[in-house]
């Protein structure tokens, strides 16, 4: 693996550790003594992707991983979140000891992740893969989220999709909103 800072052939391992299904290794150039990490890791037998076109193509990890960095981007998620999340949907994949894998399950467990891990890349991730008709279907997925959010246990480690403020007016207002709706559901009444 060439430096990816000079481009110089070699380098030395600095540190080697087991992460998931390979090894992750801290290698510093001998040339320029820049530090960069490289993984090794087992390539399992062929896993293909059908694509909604019925098209077959074989699972790409990088792929997956730049539509999840991009996703991503800017988001403040602790190094190496992003990897780790790529690595435990490849890994996951192989578990389920399929040949063929429709895309469609493979962005249901991605936008599973980035739901729980940061709303902001999930509502992007979702915005690129569910190709949302119209800004009204975006709002929807929107208002599911933060309604799932107020009504469920929210993680401290969760970042809010809106400022506190905005986010407890909002569920105030969604508290009623339920509320109301109860009522009306009984007399049979709709508004
Ligand atoms: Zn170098």
């Amino acid at each position: 693996m060439n430096c990816p800072y000079c481009g110089f052939h070699d380098s030395k391992v600095i540190d080697s550790r087991e992460v998931n299904d390979g090894i992750r290794r801290r290698r510093q150039c001998l040339s320029c003594g820049s530090r960069f990490t490289t993984y090794e890791r087992l390539q399992p037998a062929s896993l293909f992707v059908i694509k909604k076109d019925e098209r077959r193509e074989e699972f790409n990890r990088d792929k997956l991983l730049t539509g999840i960095r991009k996703a991503c981007e800017k988001r403040p998620l602790p190094t190496g979140t992003v990897d780790k999340l790529a690595d435990d949907i490849e890994a996951e994949l192989y578990h389920l000891g399929r040949s063929e894998v429709p895309s469609a399950v493979i962005g249901d467990m991605v936008m599973e992740r980035l739901k729980s891990l940061d709303h902001i890349a999930y509502i992007r991730f979702a915005s690129v893969y569910r190709e949302f008709a119209d800004i009204t279907a975006l709002k929807q997925e929107i208002d599911t989220l933060v309604g799932s959010e107020v009504s469920a246990f929210v993680p401290t480690s969760q970042l809010p999709l809106l400022p506190d403020d905005r986010l407890v007016a909002r569920s105030r207002r969604r508290g009623q909103t339920r509320g109301r709706r109860k009522t009306n559901a009984k007399t049979g009444s709709r508004k």
